[in-house]
């Protein structure tokens, strides 16, 4: 189900305008154009739900898991001590995009993070999306979609 207007199901899903980490018939991870820390993975599903009030419990069991596995790939491509998940609904809840998405954010015992949001260079995203990946085929297996 696409969603005409919705910056990921238009620039992402369709047209993989953005440093993807990870795609298959359900789910997709790609870094966030405006990362909060460095190595910030967006996870949505393909399908267009606009939050948790609206996403089925198929899809949202998928991102779930790929989030899982896919922390632990952040965690060890970007070096990082711990990691956030983060996950808004409603306008209210800081949800700019209406459409489903998760936050893996890593973080480092000596860095404060004040949550305001980043630029990121396309290159940087890039080059950083591709250690995830790299990493992430070390952990793939693990992945138990039902
Ligand atoms: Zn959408």
């Amino acid at each position: 189900m696409f969603k005409n207007g919705c910056v990921f199901c238009d620039d992402v899903v369709r047209h993989h305008r953005a440093s993807i980490v990870y795609e298959d018939d359900y789910t997709m991870a790609f870094m966030d154009i405006a990362p909060v820390e460095s190595g910030h993975v967006l996870v949505i599903p393909k399908d267009h739900f606009v939050n948790i009030f609206d996403i089925d419990s198929s899809r949202f069991a998928k991102v779930h898991e790929l989030s899982r596995v896919l922390s632990k790939a952040v965690m060890k491509a970007v070096g990082a001590d711990a990691i956030n998940i983060g996950q808004n609904n409603g306008p209210c809840a800081n949800q700019r995009v209406m459409h489903y998405h998760l936050h893996i954010i890593p973080r480092w015992c000596d860095r404060h993070l004040n949550w305001e949001r980043g630029e990121a260079d396309g290159d940087e995203l890039d080059s950083v999306a591709g250690m995830i990946r790299d990493v992430f085929q070390e952990f793939e297996e693990e992945l138990n979609f039902q």
